[in-house]
């Protein structure tokens, strides 16, 4: 035999399969649904106006060099990045109780929190964590990884295309007590559903009568409303309330700093004693994994952060990506009740929340809008509304509108 004989071929990723179909179909009018990063009205991706200008002063910065940051990241970037998510007033941020520390953007504070929990976490039995079911698809790898075992929690309702708040409910009681829950903070990534402020409060009082821990993915701070402290209610509600938490927190999407891996992990601890203590941990596993984060993202980010012209600049620019998505959602439903009078309820529509909405086309639909109209979305349904834009609405909603009939 050969070495490497042992190693089976994987499968290939199913939404980068489908981005290359999408690029290989020679279709002019073809149009990309599957894609989780926004597209402007041409299609085209947006650099951020208050990135561009961020990019510039540091260009212009004669004391920039490209030393290693410190293990745990740029700390102008981290501690701005902690009050962006926790509020500017947290008391645990003033009382000293939040670690943050700098990842390869969220996929990378996924995985250092998961490491850190599956080596530090008192399990009560098995080393499990909860999963919305469905949920961002690499959740399932990233804890399987570090020997934690993902299991499923009712979450969303094909039925109604909304949150299966009863089936949310009992699983979260039923669940042996200091469960690790995973929760998105907001715009749930794959279906676009969010419990709302009332469901979020009954479910701070399950987890903490229960002792369960809350692993906050936080991809979407400000893309689901257009506003950044609205997106973050639910997290500063948990945090406030005393329920133990960490928060994975990704520069990605509404900076839109993808290649550039901007990311943090903020955990709160009970005392600044516990902090300190977890910070050395985390140390300790950063450095073994990748010893420094890299500078330049987070050089802008904190530019961005601690100005407060930027940062209303900012402000600005995650309305205009949010506003346009949400204006998408209302024209597509619009297109399908009024104009085609498409068979079906679509007030999921213009409910779901964020990037993504669960259609509720079936496989064979999904697939069938590939095969027949060159339009590419995954087969669970779910579209990106950012492929969506002004000049291809309407092909999509009358192909839409083909394929349920
Ligand atoms: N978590 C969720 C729910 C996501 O949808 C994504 C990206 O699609 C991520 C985390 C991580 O993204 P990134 O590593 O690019 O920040």
């Amino acid at each position: 035999a050969e070495i490497w004989d042992n190693v089976p071929l994987a499968p290939p990723d199913s939404i980068f399969n489908l981005i290359a179909a999408y690029a290989a179909d020679p279709t002019p009018h073809k149009v990309n649904l599957s894609v989780g990063a926004y597209r402007d009205d041409d299609n085209k991706p947006w650099v951020l106006p208050v990135v561009k200008k961020a990019t510039q002063i540091l260009l212009n910065d004669p004391t920039l060099d490209h030393e290693y940051l410190s293990i745990i990241g740029f700390p102008a970037f981290t501690s701005a990045a902690a009050k962006l998510i926790l509020g500017p007033d947290s008391p645990a941020i003033t009382e000293g109780r939040v670690v943050s520390v700098q990842t390869i953007s969220g996929t990378g504070a996924n995985h250092l929190g998961a490491l850190f929990l599956s080596r530090f976490y008192q399990f009560n039995g098995t080393k499990q964590v909860y999963l919305t079911k469905p949920t961002w698809v690499n959740h399932y790898a990233v804890f399987k990884n570090v020997d934690i075992a993902p299991v499923e929690y009712p979450y969303f309702d094909p039925r109604t295309l909304g949150v299966d708040f009863d089936g949310l409910k009992s699983a979260l009681e039923n669940a042996p007590t200091r469960s690790i829950i995973l929760l998105h903070a907001c715009a749930h990534n794959p279906t676009g559903v969010d419990p709302n402020r009332e469901q979020w409060e009954e479910i701070a009082k399950i987890m903490l009568s229960k002792g369960h821990f809350a692993f906050f993915d936080s991809a979407y701070q400000g893309f689901a409303s257009g506003d950044l402290n609205n997106d973050a209610w639910a997290v500063r509600y948990f945090a406030d309330k005393g329920v133990p938490l960490l928060i994975c927190q990704s520069f990605a999407k509404n900076a839109g700093l993808y290649g550039e891996r901007v990311g943090a992990l903020h955990v709160i601890a009970p005392s600044s004693d516990a902090a300190k203590r977890i910070r050395s941990q985390l140390s300790v596993l950063q450095r073994s994994e990748i010893s420094n984060p890299p500078a330049h993202g987070a050089r802008i980010m904190s530019l961005i952060l601690n100005d407060p012209k930027l940062s209303e600049e900012w402000d600005q620019d995650i309305k205009t990506m949010a506003y346009r998505i949400i204006a998408m959602r209302e024209q597509l439903y619009k297109l399908l009740t009024e104009e085609f009078k498409t068979p079906g309820n679509w007030e999921h529509i213009i409910k779901q929340i964020g990037m993504f909405s669960f259609t509720g086309l079936n496989q064979q639909q999904s697939l069938a809008l590939g095969e027949k109209a060159h339009i590419y979305l995954t087969n669970n349904g779910r579209i990106s509304m950012a492929g969506l834009n002004t000049h291809n609405i309407r092909y999509v909603a009358e192909c839409l509108d083909k394929v349920v009939r």
